[in-house]
């Protein structure tokens, strides 16, 4: 897969394109550490300037060719690479766990959550479709085409590092574009067993690149004439950065940022129910996913028995390397990464609130992989820094509210407006919750609400920059763009010089 350089013996992943690998013309590269074992173990490339343009030329020669195939061979194509995919499953969740560290069973999960994107794009043939208004006036007809745009971006994140990638490339390939990748540079390696993937199930040369890289490559792609549009995913703040340069150099962006889900926990809720979900939700994949529960409110006298049955559960989680079997929560992305969300437990303790269980104490938090132990910090507030920054990592806070209200003004005043979840037995306060939250993506006795590939997914607030939201419907809409037509065939015996504006009646 990544070509070894034969110099240090150690493997280094390269760009792809034009079909194949290719080394990359800038001396600057970085390194993918094993978070299990905190070992380096491969090198990525770093593209320059010139590595973007390479890649740039090669789609948009690649794209007239593409966005001319008939739909039907864009689909059997889409079909193609599903049955790959699927029969990859284990292949592409393996190289997720060995560079980004979550458990081999999460990652399967991401695979499969990631193939529902291709299997959307499948119907390609019918999610293009436009509509046709016949007799719109006399002897008028009237319809509506959607067209690709042409070369187009993404920018991903490391917590995904296939699913992410699917979100895009499949709807935007799908539509008849030309598309690049710039993966993360923490787990760069499953995005180019994508693209040998994609080719081997016909994608033509030059219709999927990967450029590895920072933000020299990102920079590049942000104002590149040739890059019609830009999907991003990552933190607020780069994504605030894509969406105004980007906007700036005249593309359609759309922006996904950073979160900080609440659960919601009223009275009645079922506390079993509630305390296994929200430390699935909290230390799945060690927290470090953007639909992760980071803040819990609890509302009423429910509070002392939900927290004693979180802390229970959380000190009963084995964590490990991914690979290993047992393992049920794995490292975190650096040893930076890692020490960075620890010190939000020693500051929430200065702070003013409770520490239940801390995660630093666990043994494991000494050794030489990224790992950290889940911690459940108690009578959090708005204010503290535990709760007005985006983690990401396995510390669960809890808030304690007297009503629905107070809950519900929390969840409403925090910046981020992700995803958000709540626990009761009672569908009309669910019901009420659903019309009151100013989120994007609402789970009703759900944790993580990530929608199916058939809807779209998107936050709101200063969790999206852009009007449309990916995958789904609304990707169709991203990656392709409306043209109107008005026909009419006349009777060369009817027709006659007419200078007043076109009217349909
Ligand atoms: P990140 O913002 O650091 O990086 C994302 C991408 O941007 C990477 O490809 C990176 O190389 C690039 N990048 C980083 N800094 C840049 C800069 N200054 N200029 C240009 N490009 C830059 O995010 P991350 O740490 O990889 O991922 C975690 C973040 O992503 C979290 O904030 C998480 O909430 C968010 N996320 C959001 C969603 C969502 O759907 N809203 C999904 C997954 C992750």
């Amino acid at each position: 897969m990544a070509a070894a350089d034969t110099s240090t013996g150690i493997r280094t992943v390269r760009h792809w394109i034009d079909g194949k690998p290719s080394a990359s013309e800038s001396s600057r590269s970085g390194i993918i550490w094993n978070p299990a074992t905190g070992e380096e173990q491969a090198h990525v490339d770093f593209a320059s300037v010139e590595d973007v343009d390479r890649a740039v030329a090669s789609a948009a020669r690649a794209f007239p060719e593409w966005r001319a195939t008939p739909l039907s061979r864009r689909a059997e194509i889409l079909f193609k690479l599903r049955e790959l995919v699927d029969a990859h499953r284990r292949d592409i969740a393996a190289l997720i766990t060995t560079e980004h560290g979550k458990t081999l069973p999460d990652a399967m999960g991401e695979v499969a959550r990631g193939l529902e994107n291709i299997e959307f794009a499948c119907g390609i043939p019918n999610l293009v479709k436009g509509g046709f208004s016949e007799q719109a006036s006399r002897g008028v007809d009237v319809y509506q085409i959607r067209q690709p745009l042409g070369v187009v971006a993404g920018i991903t994140p490391f917590n995904f590092p296939a699913m992410v990638p699917m979100w895009m490339f499949a709807t935007a390939i799908a539509c008849g574009n030309a598309f690049i990748l710039k993966p993360s540079e923490k787990d760069p390696s499953a995005s180019l067993f994508l693209a040998e993937l994609l080719k081997r199930a016909g994608v033509p040369d030059g219709v999927f690149n990967v450029i590895q890289g920072d933000r020299v490559a990102v920079n590049r792609l942000l104002e590149h004439p040739e890059v019609k549009a830009v999907s991003f995913v990552g933190s607020t703040g780069v994504a605030r950065h894509i969406y105004e340069n980007a906007t700036r150099h005249g593309k359609r962006v759309q922006a996904l940022g950073g979160a900080k889900n609440h659960m919601l926990v009223l009275p009645d809720a079922d506390i079993a129910t509630a305390g296994d979900a929200a430390v699935s939700a909290a230390c799945g994949s060690a927290g470090e996913r953007c639909m992760a529960i980071s803040a819990l409110i609890a509302v009423g006298n429910i509070g002392d028995p939900l927290v004693d049955a979180i802390a229970q559960r959380m000190a009963r989680l084995k964590i490990g390397p991914g690979m290993e079997e047992s393992a049920e929560m794995g490292p975190l992305i650096t040893r930076e990464h890692r020490d960075r969300v620890a010190s939000y437990v020693e500051n929430a303790a200065a702070e003013g609130a409770t520490v239940i269980l801390d995660g630093r104490q666990d043994p494991i938090s000494r050794g030489n992989g990224f790992f950290l132990g889940p911690s459940l910090l108690d009578h959090v507030k708005p204010g503290m820094r535990c709760y007005d920054d985006e983690i990401f990592g396995p510390i669960l806070s809890v808030i304690r509210a007297d009503t629905y209200d107070e809950a519900l003004r929390i969840i409403n005043e925090n910046p981020y407006g992700n995803g958000v979840a709540i626990f009761t037995r009672d569908g009309g306060a669910a019901r009420q919750f659903q019309f009151d939250a100013e989120v994007g993506m609402i789970g009703i006795n759900v944790p993580i609400p990530v929608p199916v590939s058939y809807y779209s997914f998107g936050g709101w607030k200063a969790s999206l920059f852009g009007d449309l939201h990916i995958y789904g419907p609304e990707g169709v809409q991203f990656y392709t763009r409306a043209k109107v037509v008005t026909s009419r065939w006349p009777d060369p015996g009817t027709s006659k010089v007419d200078l007043g504006f076109p009217q349909s009646r």
